[in-house]
This record gives C-alpha cells, structure tokens and sequence, in this order.
C-alpha cells in the first residue's frame, strides 16, 4: 500500500491530500498550526469573527469553485450574478456604479468602460483598445514574463491616470503589485481569464462565513471522510530521500512515506528540498520575493456603507469590504479595507494606521461623520504572496520535481496564475498528478 506525505496544510496541500485520498492512496496531512487554511484563516476577537485578510474569487476560478463544491461549502460564498462594482471618489466624494452586461465578451465591458467616469472619455475608448491589445497578448510567450505591464500600458499610450484608476484597480487586488511592479504575463492571464474570456468570468465572489469555517475546518470534515490523517501541529523539519522513499523528521519523532507532497511556502520548500530538486536558480526564494497585505478592520455603532463592498478611487484605501454579517456582529456595521502591495504600510504602528487612513474612511463614506467608532484593529500579513515581478516565471518550478516520488505544490509554483486560491488549488492537483503518475493508485492496483 502507497502511504503519500503531504507537508503544509493550506489550500494547496488540501488539494493534494483529497485528491491523492480519493484516488485511493492512504495520505497523511502534516501542517505545522494548529488548523488547517493556511493564509487563508480567521480568528477571534472581542466575540468577532475576523479573517486575516479579505479573500475574494472570480466566477472565472474554476478549480477553487470546484474545491468549494467538494468541501460541501458553495453555499457559504456568495457569488455576483453579474460584475457590479460601487466606485467612490476619495477626494470629490462622487460615485459610480458600473456593471456588465450580458452582450457577447468583450462587449459586455463596453458599458462599464464608458461608465468609468474617471478618466476623460478619450481615454476611456483608448482603453477600450488597450484591452483588446492585452487580450491578443501570448501569456505563455516567455518574453511576455520579461516586460513589466506598466511599461506595457504606457506604449499602449495610457495616461498615469488611467493606470491609477482603471488597470491598478483590478491589478492591485488580483496580483498585488502595482502595474510597474507586475509582469505582462500575470497580467494578462488575470485580465484574459477573468475580464476578457467568458462575459461571467470578473463576477466578484466572497465568503459569508470565516475563512476558517469556509477552508480548514471544511477540509478538516472531509478530508475524514476521505480517509486522510490530518495532523496539526506538526512542524516538518528535515526531508530525507532513503532507498524505499522518503523520511520526514518532525520535532521529536519522524515518519516515512512511499511518496511526498511539499506544499509549503517557498522559503520553506527551499529548507526541506533545495532549489536543485525543483530545477529552479539556487536564489529563487530572493528573486520571489513577497509582497505584503494590510487589513484595516473598523466597527461602527451605525451602518454608514449600504454596498456588500465598494472600490476607492483618489484614496489609499483601495477596496472597501463589509463583514458585519459573516464575522456575527449583532448590530453596527464592521468595515474592512483590504490593501494590496503594502510595502509602505507594513511597518506602521496601529496608531500611525489609525491617523492616517480612518480619515479616508470618512470621504469615502460621508455618513460615517456622525458614527462612533468602537473599534479600530490591524491584520498584516508580511508574506501574502510573492512579488510577481517580470522575470519571476523561471524562479516558479513545476509539480514534477527532479526526484522520483516528489511533488511540489502551492500558490507560488508554476501555475501561471498569480499567488491566488486558484492558483493555490491548481497546484494542488498539479502535485497530485505528478504523484500518481509515479505511482499507481492503490485502488488502480486492485483493479489491475
Ligand atoms: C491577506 C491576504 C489576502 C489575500 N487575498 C486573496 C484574494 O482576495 N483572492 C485570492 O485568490 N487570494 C488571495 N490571497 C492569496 C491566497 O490566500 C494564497 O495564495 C493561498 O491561500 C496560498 O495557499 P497555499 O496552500 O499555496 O500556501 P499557504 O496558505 O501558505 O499554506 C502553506 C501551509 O504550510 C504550512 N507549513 C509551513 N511550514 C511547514 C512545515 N515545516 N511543516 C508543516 N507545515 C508547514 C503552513 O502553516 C501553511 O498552512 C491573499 C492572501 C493574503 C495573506
């Protein structure tokens, strides 16, 4: 019987592990905390529920809608039946709402486009054609990965302006770089898949329950029912490759495995495997880089923000969430800004956060003049994703490692997506294949 090690418990090891479980395989899910989800987890505070930072996913998200629908947790994620997105103006105070339309791609933009008040209406039909250009763009060309989508966009002709209120406002939040700091190639996976591919593909989704609720303990259930092992506190401190398989020491006692999963975070995977096993350049952890996400929670005696969530233009706010509902705030209103390349941000005390952007919360959203404010906190999440500068594809590796019987999974692996739960999910199956096809399945074997 092939028994499969899957080190890290996040959205990719669970992926692996359900997969590896239901082709037959007895697998043994070691995470290092006490939960399962990974970067994507909640806490709680004061009686609140509250995430380590606001999570959304695109209609386009096949695999991790999949990975939902196998976790029996769809209904715990509320889904826009067609993109509407609430723009305010951080320094006029002026709204817009924009929305698709149910014409054929990429037409279904057109009316969103001419909506998007921001900009002149020049520039306006410029992006229009700007859009187009990055729709004909070959995302797998790898000198597509070499060229920074700033630099792009400005041989497109785009105003700083433009890049500001339109490109960076889908850019930010689904690559979490600005446009000079992105590779085409992400971008324009991002934008292809998600605004120029399918008319439905940009429909926004979020969770109405914890993240918690929603990934690790969902996973927890199933992966039980599947037959896995999951254990939790389980930090894995060595990997060694023995004659039959492969040994993994753990704080005081170790395991041994036919097979291995490592979804774990690249610097991690560097310890425990090294860059030669998974045929990426020995400082491929420097040249990922990371990038950083700040949270900014804020509980209100009042609701003073009518929108499940709006997008700040002219503000540092960027996108707005509410979460009264999903973190059992019984009455007032719980607001959270998500935002995205906090390099500047990272570092500042709650106080200095508090002074400087509680502000901006108000010329977002005037009726928040007159409410309390009961509560003000901070989630910063150092290593969110990695940096997806240009360049950065070679320093992602493949599922298939260069040893036998190890696979390598996680957001940061070659996906060709963004550091994202797709991406995340992807990879897991990724991994989960390369294994499989080393070794035949236990229920194969019987079949056989
Ligand atoms: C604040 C924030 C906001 C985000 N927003 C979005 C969003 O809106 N949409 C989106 O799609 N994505 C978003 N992301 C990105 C998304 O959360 C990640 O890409 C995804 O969850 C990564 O999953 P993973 O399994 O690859 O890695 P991880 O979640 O990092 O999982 C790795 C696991 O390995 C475990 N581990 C580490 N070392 C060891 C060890 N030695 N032994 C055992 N276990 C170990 C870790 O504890 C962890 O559980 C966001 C991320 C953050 C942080």
């Amino acid at each position: 019987m092939a028994t499969v090690g899957v080190i890290g418990g996040g959205l990719a090891g669970i992926t692996a592990a359900l997969d590896l479980a239901d082709a037959g395989h007895h697998v043994i899910l070691l995470e290092s905390r006490s939960r399962l989800g990974g970067l994507t987890n909640s806490f709680q505070r004061e009686g609140l529920w509250v995430d380590n930072g606001q999570h959304v996913f695109l209609r386009c998200c096949t695999s991790y809608r999949q990975l939902l629908e196998r976790l029996g947790v769809e209904h715990q994620v509320q889904l826009q039946p067609q993109l509407t997105i609430t723009m305010r103006s951080g320094s006029s105070g002026r709204g817009t709402r924009i929305h698709r339309t149910s014409l054929p791609s990429p037409l279904h933009l057109g009316g969103a486009l001419l909506a998007h008040r921001w900009i002149p209406l020049r520039e306006r039909l410029q992006a229009a054609r700007v859009a187009l250009a990055l729709g004909r763009v070959d995302r797998d060309a790898s000198e597509t990965d070499d060229v920074s989508f700033g630099d792009w966009l400005r041989q497109q002709g785009c105003s700083p302006r433009a890049v500001e209120t339109l490109w960076d406002l889908v850019g930010l939040a689904t690559l979490n770089a600005h446009a000079d700091q992105a590779s085409l190639a992400l971008a324009a996976t991002v934008f292809q898949l998600g605004l120029l591919g399918d008319k439905g593909g940009a429909d926004i989704g979020w969770a109405t329950v914890p993240l918690q609720q929603l990934h690790g303990a969902a996973a927890l259930r199933a992966l039980d029912v599947a037959g896995a092992e999951v254990c939790t506190r389980s930090r894995v401190r060595a990997v060694t490759r023995t004659t039959s398989g492969w040994r993994v020491d753990l704080d005081d006692t170790h395991r041994t495995f036919d097979r291995l999963v490592v979804a774990v975070p690249p610097d991690i995977a560097d310890g425990l495997v090294g860059s030669a096993a998974l045929r990426v350049p020995a400082d491929f952890v420097n040249r990922l880089g990371r990038s950083p996400i700040v949270n900014l929670h804020v509980v209100i005696d009042r609701q003073v923000m009518s929108e499940p969530f709006l997008a700040a233009v002219d503000s540092p706010l960027q996108w707005l969430f509410d979460r009264t509902t999903s973190s059992g705030l019984p009455c007032g209103q719980y607001l959270v800004a998500s935002l995205s390349a906090a390099d500047d941000l990272i570092g500042c005390t709650v106080a200095e956060l508090r002074t400087t952007l509680l502000p901006e919360f108000v010329r977002i959203l005037p009726r928040m003049t007159d409410a309390t404010v009961q509560d003000f906190f901070v989630t910063r999440e150092p290593h969110a994703t990695f940096r997806p500068a240009p360049g950065t594809a070679l320093s992602r590796p493949a599922a298939r490692t260069a040893l036998p019987g190890l696979a390598v999974a996680g957001a940061w692996t070659a996906t060709g997506w963004p550091a994202t739960m797709e991406g995340a999910v992807r990879s897991g199956h990724a991994a989960a294949s390369a294994l499989q096809e080393h070794t035949p399945a236990r229920r194969d074997e019987v079949a056989a």
